[in-house]
């Protein structure tokens, strides 16, 4: 343990993460090694990040090329990186126009305005409500945090912002009672993340869907966890047979390097327009080049999101199995592709320490789901070394 460096960590940094008595220093591909030099197999891959793997060659070299040519502009002028990406993006999923931005809250916060803005130039000015998912995750700036269903990120910081309404996620009859006139759009994550890697029934989001055309409201789907091929398809509303109106997206977008991005179908994007929203970084050509080279890679010949899909459901079955020998000890094994968690029967933050004492790295939120969300490059025997340690700890 490098107990100096943690001890100004302590002293120099706002208290604002419980951190792992771990600084890391350098990683390649699935493995990272802290300045004590020991190794560790990292199944948080920065928390659904980086998904090709640390220091990916494909993205080390797009930025040191970038970094040597142009580093900031700024959006008064076009951004060579940036268009290549929105090309890219549009090509390959629902939307005809994006915005970019430098992180998921920030994606949010454009997503609640363009939504916003369309409902009041369109429709009427009563038109701005958003309903959102209790148990969902949106970021932490005002809006977002008032977005995210869980009472215990908001308290502290009211008054919240107003216009939002909660229902019970996957539950559709509780939306049907909660949609009016007033609802501008539906905001939800198709899977909830941070929530505890919760899958709506196949036909939920098809009814969502239905609910926001019957009601001229938008559909606004928050990828910023399950998009770039978390799930085994490059976004996860390709799973659920629907399409959004608006998207957010960050995370894994750049393969580790901060972007966020909002997509949108033309219709919407177009209420958008040149002093209604911006932002300095937004786009920059650093981050745009980290994410052309990490989503050309995502879509090369399809390899990666297909191994994805076998290996998630190998992993997926490797945790069911661990769910039948201890079965005191895992309530539910859920997810998709490799967002993976399973629900323990107690605290997870112990077994978090004793994987991280035995050099693997893995996460987990909502207090009792570990969450798994390596890289999209992990192989079957590194999911057996996870999958043994874990058999290890329960077993004592
Ligand atoms: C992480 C996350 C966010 C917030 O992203 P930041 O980059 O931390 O602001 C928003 N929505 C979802 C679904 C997320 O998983």
């Amino acid at each position: 343990m490098d107990k100096k460096l943690i001890d100004e960590s302590k002293k120099y940094l706002m208290n604002t993460y419980n951190r792992a008595p771990i600084v890391l220093r350098k990683g390649r591909g699935m493995k990272v090694w802290d300045t004590t030099g020991k190794e560790y197999l990292d199944f948080v891959g920065g928390i659904a990040v980086n998904c090709l793997g640390h220091c990916h060659p494909k993205v080390v070299i797009a930025l040191q090329k970038q970094v040597q040519r142009l580093i900031h502009v700024s959006n008064l002028y076009h951004i060579e990186p940036q268009i290549k990406l929105a090309k890219l993006l549009v090509e390959n999923s629902f939307a005809d126009k994006a915005f970019f931005c430098n992180s998921g809250a920030e994606a949010v916060e454009g997503a609640i305005k363009l939504a916003r803005k369309y409902s009041k130039d369109h429709f009427t000015s009563s038109k701005y409500e958003i309903i959102t998912a209790y148990g969902s995750f949106h970021g932490r700036t005002l809006a977002a945090l008032t977005a995210t269903g869980q009472e215990k990120f908001q308290k502290g910081f009211e008054p919240l912002v107003p216009g939002f309404k909660y229902v019970p996620f996957n539950d559709i009859d509780a939306l049907k009672n909660a949609i009016t006139d007033r609802t501008c759009a539906i905001l939800l994550e198709p899977i909830q993340g941070e929530g505890g890697i919760r899958i709506p029934s196949a036909d939920y989001l098809i009814q969502v869907r239905k609910l926001c055309d019957d009601n001229k409201s938008l559909l606004i789907l928050d990828e910023i966890q399950t998009g770039m091929g978390r799930t085994g398809r490059l976004f996860a509303y390709e799973h659920f047979n629907i399409e959004p109106d608006i998207m957010t997206l960050a995370k894994g977008l750049a393969g580790g390097f901060p972007i966020g991005a909002l997509l949108a179908k033309d219709t919407v994007a177009a209420v958008f327009q040149p002093g209604t929203h911006a932002s300095t970084f937004g786009g920059n050509p650093l981050g745009c080049a980290a994410s052309l080279a990490t989503l050309e890679t995502l879509l090369e010949d399809g390899f990666l999101l297909d191994h994805c899909r076998r290996i998630g459901k190998y992993f997926k079955d490797s945790l069911e199995k661990l769910k039948k020998d201890f079965p005191s000890y895992i309530a539910d094994v859920r997810g998709l592709g490799l967002l993976l968690g399973i629900e323990l029967t107690k605290a997870g933050e112990p077994i978090v320490e004793s994987c991280a004492g035995r050099g693997i790295l893995i996460n987990c939120t909502s207090g009792n789901v570990l969450r798994f969300t390596p890289p999209l490059i992990v192989t079957e025997k590194e999911i057996e070394h996870l999958i043994d340690t874990l058999e290890d700890i329960f077993g004592r």
